[in-house]
């Protein structure tokens, strides 16, 4: 079924009926959606079928469809950026189907033929592409989607499927400045386990994180470390991004091996960290080693890594009640560095020696 064949309807919003933009000032993070979205349907029977370019619209839902009750939904993030000369840019956006085909086969859900798919997503950004904002640093953030339709409250996998991607424009993430979270490291809630689904993007993952979250906010922290279920001494990831630590010289982030998410944009760092000629590791790093960084003055920097801020610099870790102070809270060199160079990669403006970047057109 994956490689079957399929049309791409297009039906669009007449003219008279577009959607008015929101202003460009005040864009937030996923509150306005584009004129269309893409829609197809799977079944065992017919395989990937109905795929279709269409009005952005609401779902026709049973109260019965199995993603309500047992949770068979999983997504993706990527971004659309505009270049200087009118470009529209996307940024590896085979890894991000790639890796959602990944996360299907996790939840049980059927893979997708991606080429297709990303067919179809140029062809949306490119009939939505006044939707791809022009102030600084915005972009127009894309959300492909598959969920569990079929009605049937038997627990077992479901045996029909819609897939969606819709979009939405984001402002700047660093509006205010290029500036440092302060983040609690959580030693008591956990965000995945071994043997789960925590290198899946499955929604469930992002509902189980909420409590913590929210804990952590309300002690004026922006975001939570997560640390390994067995011991509650490996650092994992922070908030939905994946996490590095700067260490007398050498750039260190957890290795992949089923709780953490494969982020592109940790994998872009870590080939950019290579072409620059950093020695970096992938290997567990415990929650004291940082400490005894801190202590003995080798902990340099630390920064998350994701598609919504690219780069976000850690300036304090709350673990136990006592503070870790990074790079005196200030925003490090290695992370100005690679900020630079991944928006400048992104919005086409510095080379892409890599590939990452597919123009929509
Ligand atoms: C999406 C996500 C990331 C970051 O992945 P990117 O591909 O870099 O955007 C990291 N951790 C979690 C839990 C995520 O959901």
């Amino acid at each position: 079924m994956l490689n079957q064949e399929f049309e791409i309807a297009v039906e669009k919003v007449p003219q008279d009926q577009l959607k008015s933009k929101p202003a460009q000032d005040k864009l937030g993070f996923g509150q306005f959606f584009s004129d269309h979205m893409f829609s197809m349907k799977w079944n065992r029977k017919q395989g990937w079928h109905q795929a279709a370019i269409q009005p952005y619209r609401q779902l026709d839902l049973d109260p019965a469809a199995m993603v309500l009750h047992y949770g068979q939904a999983i997504f993706e993030g990527m971004k659309a950026y505009r270049a200087e000369d009118g470009r529209i840019l996307l940024f590896r956006p085979q890894d991000n189907f790639a890796r959602m085909n990944l996360s299907a086969v996790r939840m049980c859900m059927p893979r997708f033929p991606e080429e297709r798919v990303l067919q179809a997503l140029r062809s949306l950004i490119y009939l939505d592409r006044e939707w791809v904002p022009r102030s600084e640093g915005a972009s127009l953030y894309i959300r492909p989607t598959m969920i569990a339709t079929e009605p049937m409250l038997g627990l077992r996998a479901a045996e029909e499927y819609q897939f969606f991607i819709i979009a939405c424009p984001v402002g700047a993430y660093y509006a205010e400045g290029f500036n440092p979270t302060t983040i609690y490291v959580e030693d008591q809630y956990v965000r995945a386990v071994p043997g789960g689904v925590g290198d899946a993007k499955t929604a469930g993952n992002y509902a189980a994180s909420l409590k913590a979250q929210i804990a952590a906010q309300k002690k004026g922290y922006t975001q939570v470390l997560w640390l390994d279920a067995r011991e509650h001494k490996y650092i994992e990831e922070v908030g939905t991004s994946n996490i590095f630590f700067m260490i007398n010289d050498v750039l260190l982030t957890p290795p992949l091996e089923g709780s953490i998410l494969p982020g592109i944009t940790r994998d872009s760092v870590l080939q950019l960290a290579r072409d620059w000629e950093i020695r970096v590791e992938e290997r567990p790093i415990s929650i004291d080693e940082i400490i005894t960084a801190s202590e003995n003055g080798t902990l340099q920097e630390s920064f998350g890594t994701g598609t919504a801020a690219v780069i976000a610099p850690v300036g304090e870790l709350c673990y136990k009640e006592s503070s870790i102070q990074i790079n005196q809270g200030t925003t490090g060199p290695l992370a100005k560095r690679l900020y630079e160079e991944l928006q400048g990669i992104q919005f086409g403006s510095r080379a892409d020696h890599h590939e990452w970047v597919v123009p929509v057109r």
